[in-house]
């Protein structure tokens, strides 16, 4: 059976530099990929309009200076293409492929107490052997199909925008369905309605969505921003969002309403995410908030000429940003054509299917093509969607029954040499997630390195620590507004999932720092076994 010193299971941005990283400093590794090549989310998302909130020069790796400086941004927000072609660009620069078992998918992974190893058994290549398993699964990995009634009568095709066939999909002249109106609905619905014959949005909630304000980069903007990356990747590296836009530098209570105006407008001009980051109440404090979300609203309704459809599209039962923020191209303009419907599924709700068609309550729709844009099993779907069994023979899904946890993200109590990259607990997808990666993937490998030379065998975290870990992240959570929505951050877009806060709020700066004290205390809150304990 082959072994290895580390199985990373995944091949996206985070796998990608995991197994970059440990073979630099010399451990043996293997990547496990589901998927036919490199990429993850960029690999599988290839749904019209899929491109990246951040800005393109922010979510970008930052450990290498000449993939910097060989690769060249076209967009200020890249399509998915030009993503997915960075990261084979990367895959080839670093001659990262030879470690990459494709088309595997890990079914078990068991720990071997007397060995201090893992034993992963996967669908086509067999089994494998490995003293430290990473996680490099993805946050947004498992797509989500809702139960439907009666979906399985219906005829024509149904594609999940996480699942979009490679060869593209002729949607032109078709009437076409999409459930879902979260970022993949909102950046799928203008580019299908300018290709389908007629378009039919079935909303259940309606989500805040800021414009992106897309575009070509001039070439002396691209070579600015390249000349400027340390400063951009430093401040980024400083910041809550893990991102280079100026943040926290306006507090809503303190402006007048002239002021409060105007500022709301130049980050609406601005575009994208500092809409939510600028301002440094809008996440604290209901009025000021109530206050950027009416401001959105009253964007909706100049966009969107029929008010009755304006008003279904403003977002009045959570608080803005309490839901990820939609960053958009021409979304709301999109319901102003006259080949798209918007169909409120709140107040007419879906009842079935036909082979044809798509029935509401009150009405029925006939479609040639549905689109679900029904998002993810997010944070926590690809870690239990197969067995994984620690310590005793527990499961990780048994474990984690009453709420996901991990300490500091990265590890979980009784599954011990088991690391999960941007997992529960951390930043992640609160943050621009390839810096989270890095972190995470820096982080451990110096634990990694501290273990070596300190024959050390086994690193589990404590779990009074983990325990800890999560309360802190809880309690910090409850002091913000972002658990007052029904968000996938809480789990609550999966019936039966326990409804627990999942990322860390208090910004990408502070948990960086958290990271780096526990290790200046040797590792605090982890149990390190080392060899000679073991023999005594
Ligand atoms: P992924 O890219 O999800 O890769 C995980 C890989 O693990 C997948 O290839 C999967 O096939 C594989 N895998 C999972 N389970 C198994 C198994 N059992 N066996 C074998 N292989 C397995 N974040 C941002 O910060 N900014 C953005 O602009 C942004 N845009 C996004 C747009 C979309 C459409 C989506 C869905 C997410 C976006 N995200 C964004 C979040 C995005 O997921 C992360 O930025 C990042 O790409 C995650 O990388 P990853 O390597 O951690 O996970
Ligand atoms: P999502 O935000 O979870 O949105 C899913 C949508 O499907 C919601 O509108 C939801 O409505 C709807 N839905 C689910 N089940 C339904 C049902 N049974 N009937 C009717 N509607 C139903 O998923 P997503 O849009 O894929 O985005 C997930 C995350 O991925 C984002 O938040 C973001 O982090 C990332 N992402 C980023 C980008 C980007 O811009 N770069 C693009 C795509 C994804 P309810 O709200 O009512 O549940």
């Amino acid at each position: 059976m082959p072994e290895y010193d580390a199985l990373i299971v995944g091949a996206g941005f985070a796998g990608l530099y995991a197994l970059h990283k440990l073979r630099m400093l010399g451990f043996s590794c293997r990547v496990l990929e589901a998927g036919t090549g490199v990429g993850g989310t960029w690999f599988w998302n290839r749904y019209p309009g899929a491109r990246c909130d951040v800005e393109s020069f922010s979510y970008s790796y930052s450990f290498s200076e000449a993939i910097e400086q060989e690769w060249t941004w076209s967009h200020r927000y890249a399509m998915q293409p030009e993503i997915l072609a960075y990261a084979n660009f990367v895959a080839d620069k670093l001659d990262l492929r030879r470690d990459i078992s494709f088309g595997t998918r890990v079914t078990a992974a068991g720990y071997d107490e007397s060995r201090h190893g893992w034993r992963i058994a996967t669908d086509t290549a067999g089994e494998f052997r490995a003293h430290y398993v990473i996680m490099a699964t993805g946050c947004l990995s498992v797509p989500k199909v809702p139960d439907l009634p009666g979906l399985e009568n219906f005829r024509g095709g149904i594609l999940h925008t996480a699942d979009w066939p490679r060869e593209g999909c002729e949607l032109a002249g078709k009437r076409v369905g999409i459930i879902g109106t979260g970022s993949s609905g909102v950046q799928a619905i203008p580019i299908i309605a300018r290709e389908a014959g007629h378009l039919t949005v079935f909303q259940r909630t309606p989500n805040f969505s800021i414009p992106a304000w897309n575009g070509p980069l001039p070439e002396d903007q691209r070579k600015a921003m390249k000349a400027e990356y340390p400063a951009l990747r430093s401040k980024a590296r400083n910041s809550y969002a893990g991102d280079y836009a100026d943040e926290y530098y306006l507090t809503i209570m303190a402006m007048t309403p002239e002021q409060r105006e105007a500022a709301f407008e130049l980050r609406w001009r601005e575009g994208g995410f500092n809409y939510q980051y600028a301002f440094r109440d809008m996440m604290d404090d209901p009025q000021a908030n109530e206050l950027a979300a009416d401001f959105v609203r009253r964007k909706i309704r100049a966009i969107v000429s029929d008010p009755i459809t304006a008003e279904a599209l403003c977002p009045k039962d959570h608080p803005i940003g309490s839901k990820r923020l939609c960053v958009d191209t021409g979304y709301y303009e999109t319901f102003n054509r006259p080949n798209v419907t918007l169909v409120d599924v709140k107040a007419d709700p879906i009842t079935g299917f036909t082979a044809s068609q798509l029935t509401t309550r009150d009405h029925s729709f006939a479609l040639d093509t549905l689109v679900l844009a029904t998002g993810f099993d997010a944070m926590t779907g690809a870690l239990t969607a197969f067995d994984i069994r620690g310590r005793a023979g527990r499961r990780l899904k048994d474990t984690w029954q009453a709420g996901a946890g991990a300490y500091l993200g990265i590890a979980v109590a009784g599954f011990p040499n088991l690391f999960v990259i941007t997992g529960p607990g951390s930043p992640s997808v609160l943050a621009n997630v390839i810096l989270a990666i890095e972190q995470h993937v820096e982080w451990l490998s110096e634990l990694l390195l501290h273990a070596r030379s300190h024959r050390i065998t086994e690193i589990e975290a404590e779990r009074k620590a983990q325990d800890d870990w999560m309360a802190d992240v809880r309690a910090s959570a409850d002091r913000t507004l972002y658990p007052h929505a029904n968000s996938w951050y809480l789990g609550a877009n999966v019936p039966g999932k326990p409804r627990v806060f999942m990322p860390y709020v208090d910004g990408f700066k502070t948990y960086e720092a958290a990271c780096e004290a526990i290790a200046a205390d040797g590792y605090r809150g982890f149990h390190l076994l080392r060899e000679t304990e073991e023999a005594a």
